[in-house]
This record gives structure tokens, C-alpha cells and sequence, in this order.
């Protein structure tokens, strides 16, 4: 490829069509109808219906985890369990994370406690955890960012040390594992999101898993009100529950999980392998040792080394309909409501700063083409042979 075929030049873009991050997966669809033709005849459409019974035995089978209660999202099944919990006061999380994981603290009058992130996995630093500890604190809130277990043993340790509740974020961990255990197992409990752009989706959904029965009864509870039984309500509640057709959903693409990890696999080994002895230019790498699902291509751009930033490459990228995308840019204490709330919060977190300004997330898995991904990575590859060239056209 020359530097006049990029289309910041040329003003055309190498795919006719845009190359997105995070499309939907989709199972088949023959079943998937005849599910919801089966779903209409019977007219039973929510209210822990069958499909939904059914969608939360597959799940803990599959987690090898003893409840799994289905939600309509990830962020109101991390609500939910925030309350069942019974946290309050300050909870520590990372910032580098979806808005959700702090937004749901707040929701409840909770400080979120941004805690930094070791910029080799951009996971929690469990090191920096212990001092951002007080006497308010009641929570650790994790989050296994890009499906990487998340400090999981130092995290029960501190967690049990100073008496406070462990919670996982694990919306971006469905089908991977850690020491042979499936990710759902850890923890008081485990957040998953089934949103549209995750690994495996119902649509929208979500679901909290637990090991713990107790927890388990009162989070069932506040999903659907409080009900009991007919006219009989015994607790707060709200409404988290998922209809029957995206549990239909959940059920028809559960039979493609593992063919989606491999595909989302192929596409990650091909850029590893087209990206590698770029100077500047880092991929996250996925420790070999567990089940992984692959789902996020994780670039890192030293600006000072390949001569580009991070923001110029994406432009570079957006001109040829490669929608690559920044992500927890610029972090969540760079947002309101935290942003006016701790101000001096870049200053404790200068990993996460950096990070920010750093990732770029790559299309992949089923919405590319093992072709696309290595005329991609040929377009960064010019790019930064060009850079300042590119950086004069960009202005
Ligand atoms: C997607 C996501 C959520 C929110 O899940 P929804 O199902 O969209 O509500 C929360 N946390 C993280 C890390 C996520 O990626």
C-alpha cells in the first residue's frame, strides 16, 4: 500500500462499506423464529417465562456457578446487586472502565473511589488498593476489563482482610476463565452484560451470578418488585427482568459460542502477527494459560515512538470506513458527575490518564474478514511509515 491509496489523500476509502467494533453476533436464525413464533402462540412473553428458566439453567451449567438470575441489563443487574449487597459509603473502582461501573454506585448515593490500573493489563492495581482504603469504605468493585480476570486472589485477599463485599464487573467476561474456574464463580457475586456489542448477546440483557443462596433469594426478589407469590410483596424492588425474547435470543446464540471464539481467536492471532516489530505500537496480549473469548483487539500508540497519536491515527483510520474506537476515553473521573466531584483525581491516577489517551480498539471477529484484517493493519503500517507526512495533511 502507498501513502497516496490512503484515502486522507485520495479522498477514497479502501471499504466501501464501514468495518465496526463490537457488532452483534448473531445464532441461527431459523431457531431463533421458530422461538419466538413459539413464544407468540403461547403468549406468555416475561414473568419468569420458560425461555428465561431455561436461558438461567444453561448459564450456571455452562459457569458451573449455582444461580444465575437473568435481568433486562448488565446495569441494572450491577444495581440490584449493589443493594442486595447492602453497600454504601465509598466503594473503590477503576476508572479506566464503561461509565456504568461508577454511574451504578452513584445511583445509589455511593462514592465511587477511582483506584489506578497497571498499564500492563490496565486491570485494578491491587498494589495501590490498600491505601485507598477508610473507615467508609464497604466494597471492592473489579472489573475484568478486555475478559481479563481481574487480580482476583489479591482482590478476595484485601476483600477479606478489611471486611468488605467483593463484586465483579464481568461484562466484558463471558466464556473466559481463571486458574480452570469460569469467570461468575468469584466474588460475593458477577455482573455479565448481554448487550448487542458484547461477546455473547440477548439484545439487550444482563444477569447476576452468585454462589451464595441467601443472595441469590434477595436479588430474585428485587428483580420483579419484591413478589413472592400473587399479591404478596416482602421487599423493596424494581423491574430487572429480562422478556422471553432475549432469552430466546441468549438460548439460540449460546449454541455458537464456541465457534464465535474461534473465529474472534483467528482475527486476533492474524493482527498479532501483522502488527508485531512496529515500533510504538503495542497489542494486548491475552495470557495464554485460561479460556479466553478474544472479543477486544487492544491497540496502544506511543505517540513519541511512531510519530503518530493515538487521535491521528484514528482519523487516518475513520477516512478509509475503519471505525475504530477510543475506549473509557477520557475515563470515568474525567466525567460527571465525578469530574466537579475530585478534581485532583488525574493527579492519583496517572496510569489510567495515560492509558486513556493511549488505546484504540480495532474491528474484528464476524464483522471482518481475515482479508480485512490484514488490509487494516497495512493501513497503519503506511500510516506510521508516513507519519509526518500525515500529521502535515491532518494539520
Ligand atoms: C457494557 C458494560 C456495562 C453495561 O452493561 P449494559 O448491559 O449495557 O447495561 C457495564 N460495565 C462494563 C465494563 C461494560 O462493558
Amino acid at each position: 500500500m502507498e501513502m497516496s491509496d490512503l484515502a486522507i489523500f485520495s479522498g477514497k476509502p479502501f471499504f466501501d462499506q464501514p468495518l465496526y467494533v463490537g457488532r452483534p453476533v448473531i445464532g441461527d436464525r431459523q431457531r431463533f423464529f421458530e422461538l419466538v413464533n413459539d413464544i407468540l402462540d403461547r403468549k406468555w412473553f416475561t414473568n419468569n417465562g420458560r425461555y428465561v428458566r431455561a436461558f438461567e439453567k444453561e448459564i450456571s451449567e455452562y459457569l458451573g456457578v449455582k444461580h444465575c438470575i437473568a435481568m433486562c441489563n448488565g446495569t441494572v443487574a450491577m444495581e440490584i446487586a449493589i443493594r442486595a449487597l447492602e453497600l454504601q459509603g465509598e466503594v473503590i473502582v477503576p476508572s479506566f472502565t464503561f461509565i456504568a461501573t461508577a454511574h451504578a454506585l452513584q445511583w445509589r448515593q455511593i462514592t465511587p473511589v477511582f483506584c489506578d490500573i497497571d498499564p500492563a493489563t490496565h486491570l485494578l492495581d491491587t498494589n495501590k488498593l490498600e491505601e485507598m482504603i477508610t473507615s467508609r469504605t464497604t466494597g471492592i468493585l473489579g472489573v475484568h476489563i478486555w475478559g481479563q480476570p481481574c487480580g482476583i486472589g489479591e482482590l478476595s485477599k484485601i476483600a477479606a482482610k478489611h471486611h468488605l463485599k467483593l463484586l465483579f464487573d464481568a461484562s466484558h467476561a463471558f466464556g473466559c476463565s481463571s486458574n480452570n474456574k469460569m469467570i461468575g464463580n468469584f466474588g460475593d457475586a458477577e455482573i455479565f452484560s448481554f448487550h448487542a456489542t458484547k461477546y455473547f448477546n440477548t439484545f439487550e440483557g444482563g444477569a447476576v451470578v452468585t454462589n451464595c443462596d441467601d443472595l441469590a433469594r434477595k436479588i430474585r426478589l428485587m428483580k420483579n418488585f419484591g413478589f413472592s407469590g400473587y399479591d404478596h410483596v416482602i421487599s423493596i424492588g424494581t423491574n430487572g427482568k429480562m422478556s422471553e425474547i432475549c432469552a430466546a435470543m441468549g438460548l439460540v446464540n449460546m449454541d455458537g459460542l464456541e465457534n464465535g471464539i474461534a473465529v474472534n481467536r483467528e482475527r486476533y492471532v492474524r493482527y498479532e502477527s501483522e502488527l508485531k516489530n512496529i515500533p510504538g505500537l503495542k497489542i494486548l496480549r491475552y495470557k495464554d494459560s485460561g479460556k479466553h473469548n478474544y472479543q477486544y483487539i487492544v491497540l496502544e500508540i506511543e505517540e513519541a515512538e511512531t510519530g503518530l497519536s493515538r487521535d491521528e491515527l484514528l482519523k487516518v483510520l475513520h477516512a478509509e470506513n475503519i471505525i475504530a474506537r477510543r475506549y473509557f476515553y477520557p475515563g470515568c473521573h474525567r466525567m460527571e458527575p465525578y469530574r466537579s466531584s475530585c478534581t485532583d483525581a488525574p493527579i492519583w491516577l496517572p496510569e489510567t490518564e495515560k492509558v486513556a489517551q493511549r488505546v484504540l480498539v480495532l474491528p474484528s471477529g464476524s464483522a471482518v474478514t481475515q482479508a480485512q484484517v490484514m488490509a487494516i493493519c497495512a493501513v497503519i503500517r503506511t500510516a506510521f511509515d508516513q507519519a509526518s507526512k500525515i500529521r502535515e495533511k491532518l494539520g
